[in-house]
């Protein structure tokens, strides 16, 4: 059954209620409150069941049939409901807002907050990413992008060209889960945002049109920017509902402020995960995060993605590594301290949404507890950045809040005795009267003589007098015992005096719990006051962490501090792969990279499994390091400025997008040689691998030819075209290097040292012998090899001259007319069958042409 095809009219009260609150919603599954249970109708209920295999029931609704239902139990619902967001679905979770023990009639209900993938801020997160939701609002000549980490309150914009591929490119590489766009945008946009990024597009034309947030984009000029955040911000306040003063003033992101470069490169430098698991584990990421925060990690995170242009900025990180490695006991303190910090960005957002609990003032109790001498540190080591340090909050969390407080809040149990007088004095009471009821024990055995005379207490009668079955008897009408419950083996009763004293216990305790309430409430809402503060200490907590990292990973393994020239020369000596070098238990062999005056491209040639690509890959990462502000691994090392890194390493084949190799390899190339200017790194491994030899060589000289001539950016190029060497004589900026290696009675040893010049032999078989392929395969290789080895001396001299003929085909030619000639015997045939066969491979040759 079907929502739009029932009769309205027939419904119950309640399924009206919901379908007008459905209406609302469409594209949004509803979690609707029912008691215990949030129950889902009609389409949701098929969605849910299938989803989260439940049992499809059903509900009397006023219809001949019963509406499609299922349900999950409230107070586990979290799994369920980010099974649904994993899937990419939204919920909106309607509460009911009267109690119904105390409506008559229809209980209200109504939406308190829709979860979408980039929006949820549960504690599932994993904390050491951030969760963007972002949007995209397209102003026809160009596209505004904001985009904010709702659990943290970071948001950002930018102003991108009016060119979808780069557009995809900028949301992707900033991992929003979740975008909302304008109708205007081209609807191919939307399907690539969804189809092959799995991101959640919702098309919503509304704009925020209020001015409370206006602090957020106070500071913005330009008009494209504030409409772009007016329009994200109009659909976060939908959905999140509650209050979202944590979010922070909007950081306009110049893309020349950072070294760029596409998700590609991103994935092929394995920077926060490898290629083939998916992991941190082993990536630059791992190698770099010694964090103690989750805000640090996350900072790290942040700087790695964007490495950093500012000169200046770059050597002040330079300055406090070194700082912070001369001062090693001040380091060792410090991370000590920041160890003792928790979440502050999350736990704010938290404060904002009003969702947290006296647990979590207690962790915020923690860290400010530190931070007194994390700013003395701080000073100590003349940081240039100090941080306030909320002596009031922390003095009021810790007089107030109770250590062992429990995770409700409407329990009691979260104020501390000696803070608030009133409540105090309830609780003298309510214990004044607890002991007067232990006296009451006490008293009544005198009294009646019975020995085991028992007070108790339980939920249902609350305190009673029990007595054994055998004593009964003793009981007298005098006492003013009443009975109220009959037990196996005894009976328990009440007197006037025990329900008079009942009665002050639970008012007091009812008090006592409203009062705490009210009283937590009131400290949340003064720490709500705080919370720009607490996010500029936590901002500059996480640099200190990351900066701190940065320092312990460039002592543990022996990094140098790079100088950063103004000139467009790399000089690197004995520069090694990090995460190579730290996984490798051999030793690792370092390597020059030197291009100085007039060297813009390294041809590098030498056998597979040689080192070629960990070579090319060495120098991004040492770049990106540099960039980041931290020390990089080398002896030595003198580098300019990046504004881009490209990159085309090794078989990424694009699995989602489902593009052949080859077809990826060209977008990738293409894109580098648009985009790429003079200051720019280009890496590119083995370019044209994907497709037939000729067409691959041919490519790889042009486009060798191209960024030389007319890009001049730094270029490590690795081909195993050898025939491309030659190209050192014609291209005079280009200089040939090679891997090397040593061969031994058929064995083959890599030495991983690069070196100058080119290497003309290819050691493939080799290393398919090394793979311990069958002997007789690796040995018929060889028989092969040594025919192509005889012909490709003729092919020499060919392709320096021109590329584009097609000598496969030149030689079969001669190949046809010498076999016919092998099998002529000349002094067996007569001239006329000579004259025949004449004829008839004049023949074949006139076909031919
Ligand atoms: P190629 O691209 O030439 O085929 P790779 O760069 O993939 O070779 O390297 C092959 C293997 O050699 C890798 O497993 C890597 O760990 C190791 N290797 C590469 N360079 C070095 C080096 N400088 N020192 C030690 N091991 C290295
Ligand atoms: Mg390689």
């Amino acid at each position: 059954m079907k929502r739009s095809e029932v009769d309205r009219s027939k419904l119950s009260p309640m399924m009206q209620q919901y379908l007008d609150i459905k209406d609302k919603y469409n594209d949004t599954i509803i979690f609707y409150r029912l008691g215990d249970f949030y129950e889902m109708f009609f389409e949701d209920a098929v969605i849910c069941s299938r989803e989260l295999e439940l049992a499809l029931t059903g509900r009397n609704a006023g219809l001949d049939e019963r509406v499609p239902m299922c349900g999950i139990p409230y107070h586990a619902y979290t799994g369920y409901l980010n099974k649904l967001i994993d899937r990419g679905y939204k919920v909106a979770i309607c509460e009911q807002l009267t109690d119904p023990k105390e409506t008559k009639g229809m209980v209200e209900r109504d939406v308190v907050q829709v979860v979408t993938k980039g929006t949820r801020i549960d504690n599932l997160l994993n904390e050491k990413d951030n969760s963007y939701v972002g949007n995209i609002y397209d102003f026809e000549y160009c596209y505004g992008v904001s985009y904010t980490d709702i659990t943290t309150g970071y948001f950002y914009a930018l102003i991108i060209e009016h060119d979808s591929n780069k557009l995809i490119k900028e949301i992707v590489n900033r991992n929003i889960l979740e975008v909302i766009v304008n109708s205007k945008i081209d609807r191919e946009i939307i399907s690539a945002l969804r189809d092959n990024y799995h991101i959640l597009v919702t098309i919503i034309d509304d704009i925020y049109e209020l001015d409370d947030y206006d602090y957020l984009y106070k500071n913005i000029q330009d008009i494209r920017l504030v409409t772009t955040i007016k329009h994200l911000l109009q659909y976060i306040i939908e959905t999140k509902k509650g209050n979202l003063s944590h979010l922070q003033e909007v950081e306009v992101i110049n893309i020349n402020k950072y070294l760029t470069f596409d998700v590609h490169t991103k994935k092929n430098l394995e920077l926060t995960e490898t290629l083939r698991l998916r992991e941190k584990t082993y990536s630059l990421l791992w190698l770099l995060d010694k964090t103690k925060t989750a805000p640090g990690s996350r900072y790290l995170k942040t700087n790695i993605e964007n490495p950093l242009t500012d000169i200046e900025e770059i050597n002040r990180r330079y300055d406090i590594i070194e700082k912070l490695l001369t001062e090693f006991i001040l380091k060792e303190e410090l991370q000590r301290e920041l160890s003792e910090v928790y979440d502050l960005e999350r736990l704010v957002g938290r404060i904002s949404y009003g969702n947290l609990n006296a647990r979590d003032l207690l962790q915020l109790k923690y860290s400010l507890k530190v931070l007194p001498n994390i700013k003395r540190i701080l000073e100590e080591l003349n940081y240039g950045k100090t941080i306030e340090t909320l002596d009031e909050v922390y003095n009021l969390l810790e007089k107030a809040i109770n250590e062992d407080a429990p995770i409700t809040v409407k329990e009691g149990g979260l104020i501390k005795d000696g803070y608030n007088e009133e409540l105090d004095e309830i609780k003298r009471i309510r214990s004044g009267s607890k002991d007067f009821i232990l006296q009451i024990e006490t008293d009544e055995r005198k009294r009646t003589g019975i020995k085991n005379l028992k007070v108790g207490f339980n939920k249902v009668f609350g305190y009673y007098i029990e007595i054994s079955k055998g004593n009964i008897p003793l009981v007298k009408d005098e006492f003013c015992y009443e009975r109220k419950q009959t037990l196996a083996n005894c009976e328990r009763f009440i007197t006037p005096l025990l329900k008079e004293k009942e009665n002050i216990i639970l008012g007091a305790e009812e008090k006592i719990i409203n009062l705490e309430y009210k009283l937590f409430m009131d400290i949340r809402e003064y720490v709500k006051g705080y919370i720009g503060k607490i996010q500029k200490i936590s901002r500059i907590i996480a640099e200190v962490d990351m900066m701190a990292s940065l320092a312990t990973v460039s002592e543990e393994n022996n990094y140098v501090r790079p100088t950063i020239t103004l000139e467009r020369n790399i000089i690197i000596k004995d520069g090694r792969h990090p995460v190579v070098e730290k996984v490798n238990k051999s030793d690792y062999v370092p390597n020059d990279i030197i291009m100085g005056k007039g060297v813009d491209i390294l041809l590098i040639t030498g056998p597979n499994m040689a080192g070629k690509s960990t070579f090319m890959r060495q120098l991004a990462i040492i770049v990106i390091m540099a960039q980041i502000g931290s020390f990089v691994p080398a002896k030595s090392c003198s580098i300019p400025i990046f504004d881009k890194i490209f990159t085309r390493i090794g078989a990424s084949d694009d699995l989602v997008s489902g593009e052949s190799t080859f077809m990826v390899e060209m977008k990738e190339a293409n894109y580098a040689i648009q985009e790429a200017t003079p200051n720019s790194l280009i890496l590119f491994d083995e370019l044209g691998r994907g497709t037939a030899t000729y067409d691959g060589m041919s490519l790889a000289q042009a486009i060798l030819e191209y960024i030389h001539d007319t890009i001049k950016a730094k270029t490590l190029f690795s081909t195993h075209y050898h025939e491309l060497t030659s190209l050192a004589l014609d291209l005079k900026n280009l200089r040939n290097v090679h891997v090397s290696a040593v061969e031994e009675n058929g064995q083959i040893t890599f030495l991983h040292k690069v070196k100058q010049g080119a290497v003309d032999k290819s050691y493939g078989i080799h290393v398919a012998s090394l793979a311990k392929l069958p002997p007789s395969l690796i040995k018929r290789a060889t028989e092969i090899l040594s025919v192509y080895e005889n012909k490709g001396n003729k092919k020499e001299t060919f392709v320096q001259t021109s590329l584009f003929l097609q000598p496969e085909e030149k030689e079969e030619e001669p190949n046809y007319i010498e076999e016919e000639l092998k099998k002529i015997d000349p002094l067996s045939i007569t001239p006329l069958d000579a004259l025949n066969i004449l004829y008839d491979l004049k023949q074949k040759i006139k076909d031919k042409e």
